[in-house]
């Protein structure tokens, strides 16, 4: 095999060729997604957190490769998810609200139409588990099991209370008094269909679900697919107070709550590494870590030097610190600009397992495996979007390499060059205007490709789509005519 590299390598004169070659000879990696709610872009050490400490998750972002400009499609959690699952723009699958989650049991979920990254890679032999959140349909035929996931240890909407002996007190109460319904936040974890009797801070509980689940692994050929969804950082904020001590000096207390959270989940990542090492599967276990929407500072979070937060289309809604780790395959110590999407990651998974995609599947991202094992790439010329209805109005951000547009309701179209300015500071669009005109056109033409909401998140979000205000492409994608933004739009 060495021969065959060195011969590769002085008759192509190249590296690609010995890449590919290595890549190809790699055998199927485990994959471990490690998921974080509302983590912020700047809320890690390995992102330049000034005040958090993520020593584990530092040590495996050094170890791999730390993508600066990773984007997920949705700037929160429900589409952002669906996203991820299904590889496709969530206003393209109808499912650009969240869930409702109050309690009800709701027959509205992800459409089955769609095939999960879960049931491609469990159909490629993976041992598929999911941990933690799921927030993409409560009923049956939408849960996890029944979406390619052979295991499912966690909830099924969209946050949950930590402390397990304060929520089953409150939750058997409420049972016992007959109450409906009940918020999903304090209903008891499950494991598979059965309640799964939890007792731990739900961070180390997750936690510790991993690691029995690569344990019980140990010594089989089956690779697994684990994907690991912790509701931390979102709030509730609640931490341990063994965490909390960590923190001692932050003087704000949901940012010293927010910390000793985050802390949390990275000695859960900690335990998890030192699993995989005791199992010997470390080495050929891609583990991917991001977050599925930006921070919310008004909740302990801190997206510097990125302007906004969680839900919008500023980088600071859906930019999310990333990194790929796999020591057999991926550059270790690298930094890359490169725009990379969640999107991405189903063609990409489904690549590196050798899996079979359904017959005309429809997948918005791009396998980016050649980008991970260090293959030069051609400047990209894509389009990354994120779009969130407002109440009858839209925020969109599109990105194209250096470039940004970007639509806060009705305010004007601004152009970044993001590469430059990535706290959206100064609109170079009086400068470019041809380029904002393009890229604003391109926006347009892909939001055709938009279906109607399967379900709506409010009354009133279904009253405006019902008066045909929303989805509101006239007024989003003009450009010369502004109206202007209601004064109390900033407030919403
Ligand atoms: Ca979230």
């Amino acid at each position: 095999m060495k021969t065959g590299n060195k011969v590769l390598f002085s008759l192509a004169g190249c590296s690609v060729l010995v890449m590919s070659n290595v890549l190809a000879q790699t055998s199927r990696p485990n994959i471990l997604v490690v998921l974080c709610d509302d983590l912020g872009y700047c809320d890690v050490g390995f992102n330049g957190s000034p005040d958090i400490k993520t020593p584990n998750i530092d040590k495996l972002a050094k170890g791999g490769t730390v993508f600066t400009s990773a984007y997920v499609a949705h700037p929160f959690c429900g589409p952002s998810r669906a996203a991820l699952m299904t590889g496709r723009y969530p206003q393209c699958i109808g499912t650009p609200y969240n869930l409702r989650d109050e309690g009800y049991e709701t027959e509205d979920g992800v459409p089955l139409s769609e095939t999960f990254m879960s049931n491609v890679l469990h159909d490629a032999g993976y041992y598929t588990a999911a941990i933690g959140k799921w927030h993409l349909g409560d009923a049956d035929r939408f849960s996890p099991n029944n979406r390619g996931f052979d295991e499912f240890y966690g909830f099924l909407g969209g946050g949950h209370s930590y402390f397990p002996d304060k929520y089953k007190p409150m939750y058997n109460q409420q049972s016992k008094a007959g109450k409906y319904p009940i918020k999903g936040y304090i209903k008891p974890l499950m494991h598979n269909n059965q309640p799964a009797g939890e007792t731990e801070y739900i961070t180390d509980e997750l936690s510790n679900q991993t690691i029995r689940v690569v344990n019980g692994l140990a010594g089989k050929t089956q690779p697994f697919f684990i994907y690991l969804a912790y509701n931390a950082p979102h709030t509730p904020l609640e931490a341990k107070e063994e965490d909390l001590k960590q923190f001692a000096t932050i003087k704000n207390p949901d940012r010293r709550t927010y910390a000793a959270m985050v802390y949390a989940v990275d000695r859960g990542v900690g335990e998890i590494v030192s699993a995989l090492k005791a199992n010997k599967q470390y080495d050929n276990t891609l583990i991917v870590f991001f977050s599925d929407n930006g921070g919310n500072f008004n909740h302990g979070a801190n997206n510097y030097p990125l302007q906004g937060l969680k839900g919008d289309t500023w980088e600071g809604g859906y930019r999310v610190p990333m990194f790929f780790h796999w020591p057999q395959t991926i550059a270790a110590g690298k930094k890359s600009d490169i725009p990379v999407s969640s999107l991405d990651l189903y063609p990409t998974f489904a690549k590196l397992a050798k899996a079979t995609l359904p017959k005309g599947k429809i997948l918005d991202g791009k396998d980016i495996s050649g980008i991970l094992s260090g293959e030069p790439t051609a400047a990209d010329e894509r389009m990354i979007y994120a779009f969130r209805h407002r109440e009858g109005y839209n925020d969109v951000g599109a990105r194209r390499g250096d470039w940004k547009i970007t639509r806060m309701g009705n305010e004007p179209w601004q152009l970044f060059n993001i590469t430059n300015d990535i706290g959206e500071h100064r609109d170079m669009s009086g400068q470019f205007p041809d380029r904002l005109k393009t890229m604003v056109a391109e926006t347009e033409k892909w939001s055709r490709t938009h279906v109607g909401p399967l379900w709506y998140y409010s009354a009133k979000d279904e009253a405006l789509w019902k008066a045909g205000i929303l989805p509101g492409f006239g007024d989003t994608f003009e450009v010369e005519q502004l109206v202007a933004p209601p004064s109390s739009y900033r407030l919403k």
